[in-house]
């Protein structure tokens, strides 16, 4: 490479993970951040199997919307997306949640969620009874954490499985009826292996704590969970929601964050697979499947793999073993999401919140529902609302349930909608209906997962110009991905300013206009 020339850094994988990463490289971000000046902005290449980037922001014409089929809103409380938004000037277009609240399943019924929930710990007590969402024993077992005198769990405990911390003060019924719904189905996963280091910090330091769980954790007490902040022009006379989402939805990022990247001079290679990665003396070798313009082989200065577990580890391979065998594995769960445009006069009961979920032990027929949760979509979200129909999405599968793998579309749809008839009175059927199936799409950080993470940081930390990034890491929500992607690129910029130390660095001005496409 002749030292005028620009490095090259492939991204692989093109959801928002691998988009994140790109932005972040290409500078786009209008010279935000320590040092933005003195960058060194590399050519991008994002490298996607799909026939379209996104991943798992995917959305489609539905009943006359448009609506997400995968992720549909994104945490208000962390900073990424809301700050990413702003960076590619949309913050105007985002939209908050148009009802609060959440229901549960118990007994066969609907009840809401009590106020004072810390991912599923209760911190009401009187909230909780009013809920009926525990039994009387189950409520009387958890009061027994403020009573009994509790020593601190040992320090020397680097983590547990959630599960584990919660029963032993708080009782199995808090566990099985709140904490599995709300902290497993953010995983689709079970908190009997859930990693509390990497899905529940607060609660890990709490039992760290002598004393009162529910005590330490509850916010009046502690700033344990700290309220969200409003994000840049998005008005501040209102309370920030929760979640937001987009107008267009929430997959609607993906198309503003490919204009803004192609703005910026990156290309896109969809449709093209990548088989396998070797290092060369300057950088790295990409095998391209099908090959473009014969060219099967891609050199590259730095390679962000943004790319879900199994194929990480595939393509590490020789080059990080104890990584690629961490990687290989990770667990995942595979989950399928059905919308329903059903009549709104076919809907006999009210509907209160953003939807409800089903906790496993809940049984139909003396088998565990297939449906894990459902969405109010149109009352979530109300640019989705439209008189005559209520939109929902009914949600199945998770860790340890692959039930709906052997159900066709059509049979999945019955099924589910039959299951939902017996939650709340229907007097008709669907006017329309969609089946998305996400295979493998949940990884699950099991116990442990923060320390292996650290084995894999300090091997790849010996390959220059070679990072990771994306759901596997340090979350799965869309600000985490975020998050790992901009700092997989930094990373990768590191590298190329110590192998390429003679070449020009980045222009704000030029920044700044890609940064407002
Ligand atoms: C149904 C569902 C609902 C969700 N809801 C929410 C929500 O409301 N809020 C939230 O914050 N999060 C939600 N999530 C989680 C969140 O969407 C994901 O964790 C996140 O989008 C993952 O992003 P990623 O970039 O890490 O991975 P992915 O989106 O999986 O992207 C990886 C990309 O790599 C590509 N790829 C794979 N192999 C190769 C290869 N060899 N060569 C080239 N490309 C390759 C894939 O095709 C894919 O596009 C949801 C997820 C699902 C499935």
């Amino acid at each position: 490479m002749t030292p005028a020339t620009r490095p090259l850094v492939a991204v692989v994988g093109g959801g928002i993970a691998g988009l994140a990463a790109a932005w972040e490289l290409v500078g786009a971000s209008g010279g935000a951040g320590e040092g933005a000046g003195d960058r060194l902005t590399p050519d991008v290449v994002v490298i996607e199997a799909e026939g379209r980037l996104g991943g798992k922001l995917q959305s489609m014409p539905f009943a006359g919307r448009t609506v997400d089929l995968g992720a549909d809103a994104f945490l208000a409380r962390r900073p990424e997306a809301t700050r990413l938004v702003d960076e590619l000037g949309a913050s105007d277009d985002l939209v908050g949640v148009g009802t609060s609240g959440t229901s549960l399943l118990a007994g066969g019924a609907l009840r809401p969620l009590p106020d004072g929930l810390v991912l599923g710990i209760p911190t009401r007590w009187w909230a909780l009874a009013r809920s009926g969402v525990l039994s009387r024993r189950e409520w009387l077992r958890m009061g027994y954490d403020l009573v009994a005198p509790r020593a601190a769990g040992p320090r020397t405990t680097t983590d547990r499985a959630v599960g584990d911390l919660v029963a032993g003060r708080l009782g199995r019924g808090v566990v099985d009826r709140l904490v599995d719904p709300l902290v497993g189905g953010i995983h689709a996963g079970g908190v009997d292996t859930l990693s509390a280091a990497a899905t529940f910090p607060a609660l890990l330091e709490a039992w760290h704590q002598p004393g009162s769980l529910v005590r330490r954790l509850d916010p009046r007490r502690t700033a344990a969970v700290s309220p969200p902040s409003p994000p840049a022009g998005a008005g501040s006379d209102r309370p920030a929601p929760v979640f937001w989402s987009l107008a267009g939805g929430t997959a609607s990022l993906v198309g503003r964050l490919e204009q803004g990247l192609r703005a910026a001079g990156a290309t896109f290679r969809l449709g093209t697979r990548v088989r396998a990665l070797s290092r060369t003396a300057s950088g790295w070798t990409i095998e391209l499947d099908p090959a473009e313009d014969d060219e099967r082989y891609l050199p590259a200065d730095g390679v962000v793999l943004a790319t879900p577990a199994r194929t990480t580890a595939a393509l590490l391979g020789r080059h990080a073993p104890r990584s690629a065998r961490i990687l290989a594995a990770v667990e995942h769960a595979s989950v399928a999401v059905v919308t329903v445009s059903l009549p709104s006069s076919a809907w006999l009961a009210p509907r209160t919140g953003t939807g409800f979920l089903v906790p496993r032990r809940e049984a139909i027929r003396g088998r565990p529902y297939l449906v894990t949760g459902c969405t109010y979509l149109s009352d979530k979200w109300p640019l989705l609302a439209r008189d005559g129909d209520v939109l929902v999405r009914l949600s199945v599968g998770r860790l340890g349930d692959r039930r709906h793998e052997e159900l066709d579309d059509d049979e999945l749809t019955t099924a589910v909608l039959a299951e939902l008839g017996t939650i709340v009175p229907l007097s008709s059927g669907a006017i329309a209906t969609s089946v998305t199936r996400w295979a493998g799409a949940f990884p699950q950080y099991a116990v442990g997962h923060l320390e292996r993470m650290a084995t894999i940081d300090g091997e790849i930390a010996d390959l220059p110009g070679l990072a990771l990034a994306g759901a596997t890491y340090r979350g799965v929500g869309i600000p985490a991905c975020i998050g790992t992607g901009r700092e997989a690129a930094a990373a990768v910029r590191r590298d190329l300013a110590r192998s390429h130390p003679g070449l020009p660095r980045s222009d704000r001005s030029r920044q700044s206009e890609v940064g407002r496409p």
